[in-house]
């Protein structure tokens, strides 16, 4: 089916190698929880890799054909290659390839590489958060609510180094006054780049419902444009 979106999640996968308590919230790793529920969408074709995959898990074979490429990465963001770091901003800007970089990614080589950011912010303690949706109009925010209870997250703060986002989608609130810029898109040459924060390997949040749809709904957006 040479129509289906073609899609890459790419995970570091050692917090849930190495810590029990974080395996017992994603038996199949992070990547595995997010391909559970993309697969049942058709014209997806989901595959995941890890990072201690043979060639870090992006051989050729497989990054040439990956239309949407997401990144989950915090522990081992050194180990990453940097000539493979520079083989995904070339599919990017030269080919179009789609860019999903959810949490600790925002400090990910090929996020910082990509957008042009330090990616560095301002840090603190697991807080309750509450996502807004600030562009309602966007294809990603579709079917999201005003704004989505997110629980107990990792607190991520302004000032966030990033270039001013193309759009941005979702500002978050955190209990002790934090503000965050959680959801924003760049675009980067022919490619599609999409920022989303929550995601912490701590917390269930990739099993909620919401943030499903958002990570969906982004991997639709960040398809490369059919000639
Ligand atoms: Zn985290």
């Amino acid at each position: 089916m040479a129509n289906k979106i073609r899609v890459t999640v790419w995970n570091e996968y050692r917090h849930e190698k190495s810590e029990e308590s974080i395996r017992a919230i994603y038996p199949k790793g992070i990547h595995g929880c997010i391909k559970d529920f993309l697969d049942p969408h058709d014209d997806l074709e989901v595959r995941i890799v890890s990072l201690d995959d043979p060639e870090q898990g992006l051989p050729d074979e497989v990054l040439n054909n990956t239309d949407v490429l997401m990144w989950w990465g915090h522990m081992a963001h050194g180990d990453v290659d940097d000539a493979l770091v520079q083989r995904i901003k070339k599919r990017v800007y030269d080919d179009g390839m789609g860019f999903v970089a959810m949490h600790s990614a925002h400090m990910s080589k090929p996020f910082r590489e990509i957008v042009g950011t330090s990616g560095k912010l301002l840090w603190s303690d697991d807080q309750h958060e509450i996502m807004w949706n600030v562009l309602p109009s966007h294809p990603i925010t579709a079917g999201i609510p005003e704004h989505v209870d997110l629980g107990i997250e990792e607190m991520y703060g302004e000032p966030f180094m990033i270039p001013q986002p193309d759009e941005l989608l979702f500002i978050s609130w955190f209990e002790h006054g934090y503000v965050f810029r959680s959801g924003c898109t760049y675009y980067r040459g022919r490619g599609k780049v999409f920022y989303f924060q929550p995601g912490h390997e701590t917390n269930p949040t990739y099993r909620d419902k919401n943030v499903q749809t958002v990570i969906r709904n982004a991997v639709y957006w960040a398809a490369p444009n059919k000639d």
